[in-house]
């Protein structure tokens, strides 16, 4: 695919992304469906010192949908944002016309990347800096690690 329909407007890369053509979500679904067959919530709230921890059940139903949620098969540019939501670096640079951030005079002041900054830290700001030095067809190369991990 072409680098600039891989390369969002917050300047993360999309095939770096965990979400990105993911598999988890495939055995997540797998799961839940099996699950559900088995009626394993009803064997997972009953109170009894076999499987304890199944009392969490609730909980880990919630992760398992939130999993089959998070698939993501297209890029940022090209599905509309993640998992086809716009976040809000998106729908700026879209109100203003831009390719991405990479064209926007405000970036280093611009506090819309917190939402990133848990887990990527400051390479989607760092990645924006290096679509501007070096053009959006060569940056690819150059780009940051993209977890803080
Ligand atoms: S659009 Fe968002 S969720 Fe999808 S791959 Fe890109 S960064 Fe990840
Ligand atoms: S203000 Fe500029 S840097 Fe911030 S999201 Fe909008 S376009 Fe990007």
């Amino acid at each position: 695919m072409d680098p600039q329909n891989e390369s969002a407007y917050c300047g993360i890369f999309c095939p770096d992304c965990i979400r990105y053509k993911n598999k988890y979500t495939e055995h997540a679904s797998q799961l839940k469906a099996e699950l559900e067959k088995i009626e394993f919530d009803k064997y997972a709230e009953i109170d009894t010192p076999f499987g304890a921890n199944f009392k969490k059940y609730e909980e880990f139903s919630e992760v398992l949908n939130e999993l089959i949620k998070s698939k993501c098969d297209n890029p940022c540019r090209v599905g509309g944002g993640c998992s086809g939501n716009p976040c809000k670096i998106m729908e700026c640079c879209i109100s203003k016309r831009f390719e991405g951030c990479w064209e926007c005079s405000e970036l280093d002041d611009c506090d819309k990347f917190d939402i990133l900054t848990p887990r990527c830290g400051q390479t989607p700001k760092n990645n924006v800096k290096l679509i501007q030095q070096h053009g959006i067809r060569n940056w690819v190369p150059l780009k940051g690690k993209f977890y803080i991990w």
